[in-house]
């Protein structure tokens, strides 16, 4: 590997870790203040992303890989052992001054940390442990820290890993085991599991002794969460839906991000040419909004999806289309509905429930009343009843989809 310097290395580095959704700001627009016009700009700077603290706050982290060198060869990754990327590598102290010193000037609150796996799984592991360990007790650091940790290094490894950080991930990578063992061949589903059971225990047992002594030890107090690749294989839609339910059950998981595949230069020839619709990752992000906030469980969303193919529809939400499916549950009265029916309402969200049910104890709500909590009342009308509003045919209304479904944006040519 030749010399490079640390911005060098940062350029690389910072590069390859794009590629991991588990910390993204996602759902912008991109601006940009690079011309000299107007202040600010949503693209970050290098390495830079946002990711939500457990107290809700907003914050930056440096988003970088210690080395994107790498043993295995998984299909869909650019930094896989027969890819022909640039290579670099930090030290582990490279990443501790660097965080440091992005700390120091405010352009970051913490640091996301992954890695290409080197010589082992368990000397990798070691290096990221020493980056957490040296700037949590060399250095008090006391800003976030979420690592990536390797399912297969020594359990030892992986729990030293969740005294320093705050968050952990391990990444499931793909939603079946199948789609595993063909696009990444040296990754094992019983060891991704193994590592993420063991991490749930330990979260569990610290969280308990905390709460009886002050002076316990943490352990990945922000929780741990993963990442499943989509469109890299043949799962469909309900197969990604079932899985992220069986992981949130059984792993106690904060968050499962979801990345569209997006194919990477000399990809294998068993990878599909074209990155699937950024929409179809946009409407798994809503299903599992629907699981985590709406009460949904994973076999009603799958419901949702086209029976044939199990995908979900890309024009409309999969609230609005599990709503026009099962019409018979509709309209609910938003002045006696029960707050589990009325968060299945297409239009209304947790919010605007809450709100509701705080204003009908004082008084019968109008539609009106209830246009004012929503950005489309049209889309409320068919499956609500309100004090003066009855929908009457139009929640069976045959062409009720065409009305809803949002009209499409001309994309613009250039950006
Ligand atoms: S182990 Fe990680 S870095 Fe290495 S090829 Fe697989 S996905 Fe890429």
């Amino acid at each position: 590997m030749a010399q490079l310097d640390i911005q060098q290395k940062l350029e690389i580095l910072a590069d390859a870790a794009k590629y991991d959704a588990s910390c993204a700001s996602s759902g912008t627009v991109k601006r940009s203040s690079r011309d000299g016009k107007g202040l600010g700009s949503t693209d970050g700077g290098m390495g830079i992303c946002h990711a939500y603290a457990p107290d809700g706050r907003c914050i930056s982290l440096l988003k970088i890989l210690l080395t994107n060198s790498c043993i295995f060869d998984c299909h869909y990754c650019i930094n896989r052992k027969s890819s022909n990327v640039r290579r670099a590598r930090f030290t582990a102290d490279e990443v501790v001054q660097l965080t440091l010193a992005f700390y120091r000037r405010n352009y970051i609150e913490g640091l996301f940390l992954s890695s290409g796996i080197i010589r082992s799984s368990n000397y990798t592991m070691e290096q990221i442990v020493e980056v957490a360990r040296s700037l949590r007790e060399d250095h008090h650091f006391r800003g976030y820290i979420h690592l990536k940790t390797i399912p297969d290094a020594d359990p030892e490894l992986v729990h030293q890993a969740g005294l320093h950080a705050d968050r952990v991930s391990i990444n499931v990578e793909l939603p079946t085991a199948s789609g595993l063992r063909r696009l990444a061949p040296e990754k094992s589903e019983s060891r991704i599991e193994g590592a993420m059971t063991e991490m749930k225990s330990a979260i569990i047992d610290t969280a308990d002794a905390t709460r009886k002594y002050r002076s316990a030890p943490t352990f990945a107090p922000a929780g741990q969460s993963t990442q499943m690749i989509v469109g890299a294989d043949a799962a469909t839609d309900g197969d990604i839906v079932r899985k992220a339910s069986t992981l949130y059950d059984r792993f106690g998981l904060r968050r499962v991000y979801y990345s569209a595949f997006s194919p990477i230069p000399d990809a294998s020839a068993i990878l599909p040419l074209q990155r699937p619709p950024l929409m179809r990752e946009h409407r798994l992000y809503q299903s599992d909004w629907l699981m985590r906030f709406y009460g949904y469980g994973a076999n009603e969303v799958v419901a949702a999806a086209d029976a044939e193919t199990g995908m979900l529809p890309l024009d409309i939400d999969p609230k609005l289309a599990w709503a026009l499916k099962f019409r018979g549950a509709f309209p609910v009265d938003v002045n006696k509905g029960p707050r589990e029916m009325l968060l299945r309402v297409p239009g209304l969200g947790t919010k605007a429930v809450d709100a509701i049910l705080a204003a009908r104890r004082w008084r019968r709500l109008r539609l009106e009343d209830v246009a004012r909590l929503t950005v489309s009342v049209v889309k409320v009308r068919p499956f609500l009843i309100a004090e003066g509003w009855r929908p009457g045919a139009l929640t069976d209304l045959a062409g009720l989809k065409t009305i809803l479904t949002p009209k499409p944006k001309q994309m613009e040519l250039f950006i």
